[in-house]
Formats: C-alpha cells, structure tokens, sequence
C-alpha cells in the first residue's frame, strides 16, 4: 500500500480493506459531493481528506461531484471557490468535474419507472399538510389523500409538473413507501419538487428538481461509486438511498458508511450560519481569517500540509467530539516553526533614545534568518542612536516581577547591546514618548561583568523600519461551543479582531513589497518575541503592508493529549 495522509486504521479502512479481501479486483471509488451554496469549510476538510486519501491508498479515484439540486441557494461563484480550494489542497479529482444536473434526465427516467412501479405518486398535499401527515417518532403517518392515484394518472400529473402546469408548491413527486415506518425518512418521502428558477448548469430547462435523496444515490450509481462516505446525520437516510436503488433498474449499488462530522470549538460550521455572520457584516465575508472557511484559514497564513496534518490528527470515526481549537493551531506552528524566517517587527512602537551615540553611529549586523537552519540565510539590520521598541516591553513603575525594561534597569536589545533605562519624557497628555537610555557599547555579544544576563527585546532602527498595519485575530465566539446555540450571535468576541499600527525591518519590507503580486510566493514570518504572521495579499499594497497574525507563538495544545486522544481513535 502507498503512503499516505491517511491513518489506514480507521474504521472504514477495515471495511475496505474486508471488501478487497473479498473481490481482490475492485475498482475502489469514492467522490466528493459538495453543495455550491457556500464556500469550503475545515469540516468539509475532514471529508476531502478522507475521499482523496483514500481513493489515492487504494489505488482508487475520486470525483468532484457538485450536489445542485437547489438553484435557488447555489451560485457559480462558490464552484470557483471549491474547485480552487481542493486545487490548493493538493487534490485531484477523477477526469471532468461532474453535476448531479448532469444526470437530471437520467433521474426523470427513474422517477417514472418508479411510478409505473406504482411506488411513486404525484402528491397535492401543501408542504405543511405533508409535514402534519408525516407523523412523528412517537405517532404513526397518515396516508394522503392522493396516495392511491393510477399509474396513469400519476405518470400523467408528473408531466404536467415538469412542463411547469403546476405552480410551485402546488405538487411533489413522492415515493410511496410506509407511512408507519419507525424510519420517518421512508414515510413517502418527497422525490421532486417545483422550483421556477433559473439553473447555473441546465439554465431553464427544468422547473422540477429531484431532492438530495433521491439525486444523491443515483448519482453516486452512474458515476460507479463503490463507497458513499458521508457525516452520520445521514445514517437513517441510508434506508432509503438503499430503497430507491433497489427499486430501480439500476445496477450498480454503492455502499453507504458514515462517520462523525467535525465539530470545532469556538467555530460555526454549518454554511448556513457563516452566511449569517456574513450578512450582518460581523464578519467581512467568506475569506475572513476569523472562521474556519479554507479561504479564511488561507488568508490566516494556514497551508494546504497544516490542514491536511490536523485531518489526519483528528482521525475518522463514529464519536462526535469537539475538537480543541488549539490543536489547529499546534499543527500550524510546529509547520511554521520549521519554515518561517525570522525578523523583528514592532507593532505598538515607542521611541528609544541611546544618548551616549553619536548622531551618526551606524552599524549592521547580519542575523540569521532561522535559529536552526542556516540554509536559510541571513539579513542585515542596522543599529543607531534612535530605535523602537515595543510600548508594552517598558514600565515606568517599578515592580520586581516584571522582567523587561522598567526606569534605572538594564535590558539586552536583541542581536546588539546592552542599554539602561534612565530618564523618560511625556506628552502633554502624560504618555511617553521617548525612553533616553544608556546604551553600553562592550556588551556586544558578551555576557555583563556581573554575569548576569537580562532579559532580551526587540527593536528597530528608526532609519531601518517600514510602517505596517498588523491585525491580530482572536476568537470569533467567546464561547466554545457557539453552533449548539440557537442565538449563536448572542456570543460574538467583540475583540476577534485587532489593529496595529507599527514598523516591520527595511531590508525584509523591501523584498516583501517586491514578492507581494507574486501569486505563489511564500510571505510568512515569526516576528521575533510576537507570533507568526504572513502578509495578506488581499489588502496590503506595495506601499502599505498588512499583516495577519497566523498564530501565537505559545503552544497550549500539549502532544501527550494528542497521543491519547490517538490511542482513544483507534
Ligand atoms: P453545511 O452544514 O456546512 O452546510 P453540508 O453537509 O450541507 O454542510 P455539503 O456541501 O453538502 O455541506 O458537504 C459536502 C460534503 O462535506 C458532505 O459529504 C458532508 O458530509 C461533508 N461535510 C460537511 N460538513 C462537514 C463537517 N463538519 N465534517 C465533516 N464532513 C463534513
Ligand atoms: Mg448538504
């Protein structure tokens, strides 16, 4: 077997490998079936994930499906999105991108031979007459009225609904099964509906669309799927998927197996709700780097490997769980760890006066770009009597816990000195605005006489800086579980988003203005001390560089849970 993203345990993993034992020749098939009526989100990762990887572990293939059987909620825009998020996945799907649309005369066939089967019937029933009829767990459904119509009849009412006789809401196609079924899923359910709207594939050719259920099998049986991998709210569905395959001449029968949906705290996943957040402008659209759409963690500065590393982390199984923030992000910045150069920026400057050099004192230093890897090179920065730190990283008060720069102590400036606090002037309004500071010119790369070594800060040159605005996301929600509520805009974190107006190194500003139109180019950092950050493409301009804080640099996720919670998944 190859090698993949995949832990080839899981549970489905079993059952396939049980089905090869048994037909060693099996052409293995899976798809991914999306809706285009939102954007891709990390839950509908889990699911690319496992159909791709296991497609390419047994020598398989994977379609793309699109599930568009509603034109009233889909839009061409979000197929782009789709196909571009799986593209940046690293995914390929099978041959051409195929449309459930595709199969709609195929579908109309079977809906035909299921009425001359007389297990179909045209219904005139209203949607709430059905809804009462249907019955509920505890009370048995009621046949409608037009249950026991002809085949004639039926075949007849179904021609008039396609030819748009009907209007809409007026009649539905429903299979005619077993109003007393403990599934409520097989009391006649609805096979098709009227639906006057235009149609982004089939334009106005239909004014009937056949619902998920009934597309969903079918579809999956011409395209040869062997299995039908799908989130357990589709469990009971199962039945009928079975039944209308069953009961159809056709002759290819996928298999149907559910796993758990992934559930992520302080996150909504289900596309309905994004598209509320988007609506009342809570956020700025799908790419918000604050929700967990592809394009949003994309703009976060999270890469196709972090995503798919985390899928293969949360592992596929029955149990639903809420799967901890921060193990996303651990995933995420072990990445980065290895990859991001490292350079110093100020985001909340505050001046430093050096008093003791000289107006013109220039020097450079070169520093690595990553402590571990000196393949990755070096920069040069520059070190004068005028520098920015950052305002938090100094305290007029004195207090002895606090380790950083506070009035008459010493703090060691990153890669250079040594400097003493001395002497601060304010404003008019009692800020600071400049620390003058002694800075002690034998302490270049030596430890002080009294060999005790300060804390170090970072810093900048006021010659050597760049401004730049840096934004740091927070959660969205402050609640962990935010999709269990019903007035889930009740929990927004009205700090998700922060703004900052501070100096990125000249030297690194300048290769990052040149790069920042080239579509491929990696632009992602560690800024020293504050978090990895990468450059949003989407509003920095070559003069003005934003940035978004990808993730912290402190890792609160611990890798024993991890391990555990992989005994526990397997
Ligand atoms: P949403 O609730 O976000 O609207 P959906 O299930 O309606 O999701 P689809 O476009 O129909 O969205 O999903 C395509 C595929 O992705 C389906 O097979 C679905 O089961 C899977 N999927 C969607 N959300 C998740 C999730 N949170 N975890 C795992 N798989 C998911
Ligand atoms: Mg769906």
């Amino acid at each position: 077997m190859m090698d993949t993203n995949i832990k080839n345990n899981n549970f489905i993993c079993q059952i396939i490998n049980k089905d090869f034992n048994k037909n060693k020749d099996l052409s293995f098939y899976t798809r991914f079936p999306p809706e285009p009526n939102g954007y891709l989100h990390i839950g509908h990762a889990k699911s690319i994930c496992l159909n791709f990887e296991l497609a390419h572990l047994y020598n398989g293939q994977c379609n793309l499906r699109f599930d568009d059987t509603n034109p009233l909620k889909e839009n061409v825009k979000y197929i782009h999105s789709i196909k571009n998020d799986i593209n940046w996945l690293g995914y390929k799907w099978h041959g051409d991108i195929r449309y459930s649309s595709e199969y709609f005369e195929k579908l109309y066939q079977y809906a035909k031979e299921l009425i001359r089967k007389g297990l179909a019937y045209v219904d005139e029933l209203t949607k709430e007459q059905i809804r009462e009829y249907r019955g509920t767990l505890n009370t048995p459904g009621k046949n409608s009225p037009y249950r026991n119509r002809t085949i004639e009849e039926n075949i007849e009412l179904f021609e008039k609904m396609k030819n748009g006789k009907f209007s809409e809401g007026k009649a539905c196609l429903r299979a005619k099964i077993d109003m007393n079924s403990s599934f409520i899923i097989m009391r006649d359910p609805v096979l098709y509906r009227i639906i006057f709207a235009e149609h982004h594939q089939t334009q106005k050719k239909w004014c009937i669309y056949p619902m998920y259920d009934f597309a969903h099998c079918l579809s999956d049986s011409i395209e040869g799927i062997t299995h039908s991998l799908c989130t357990l709210e589709f469990q009971d569905n199962k039945c009928l998927y079975n039944w209308i395959l069953r009961n159809t001449s056709i002759t290819h029968f996928p298999q149907q197996y559910e796993f758990s949906r992934l559930n992520l705290e302080f996150s909504v996943l289900s596309k309905r709700k994004l598209k509320i957040l988007i609506d009342n402008n809570i956020i700025q659209g799908w790419n918000d780097p604050r929700i967990p759409t592809l394009s949003g963690l994309r703009r976060k500065g999270y890469t196709p490997s972090s995503i798919k590393h985390f899928c293969k982390e949360i592992g596929v199984t029955k149990q639903n769980t809420l799967i901890e923030f921060s193990m996303l992000e651990h995933c995420i910045r072990k990445e980065l760890n290895q990859t991001s150069i490292r350079t110093m920026a100020v985001l909340e400057p505050i001046k430093v006066f050096l008093y003791n050099l000289d107006e013109n004192h220039e020097e450079k230093f070169i520093v690595p770009n990553h402590p571990n890897n000196p393949e990755m090179g070096t920069h040069e920065i520059i070190f004068t009597n005028t520098i920015y730190i950052e305002r938090s990283d100094f305290q007029e008060k004195y207090e002895k816990k606090y380790k950083r720069l506070k009035l008459g102590n010493k703090i060691r400036l990153r890669y250079a000195y040594i400097i003493k606090a001395e002497k601060i002037e304010k404003d008019e309004h009692n800020n600071i605005i400049n620390i003058i500071c002694y800075c002690d010119l034998n302490t270049l790369g030596k430890k002080p006489k009294n060999n005790k070594n300060p804390s170090v800060i970072h810093w900048i040159s006021e010659k050597n800086t760049i401004p730049a605005e840096f934004r740091l996301y927070n959660q969205l929600f402050n609640i962990k579980n935010p999709e269990k509520e019903k007035n889930f805009l009740s929990y927004i974190n009205l700090e998700s988003l922060i703004k900052k107006n501070g100096f990125i190194e000249k030297e690194m500003g300048k290769k990052i203005q040149n790069k920042i139109n080239t579509s491929n180019s990696k632009l992602c950092f560690q800024f020293e001390r504050i978090g990895y950050f990468c450059i949003d493409k989407i509003d920095s301009k070559k003069n003005y560089l934003v940035f978004n804080r990808t993730v912290s640099l402190r890792d609160t996720w611990n890798t024993k849970k991890l391990e555990q919670k992989n005994i526990t998944n397997n």
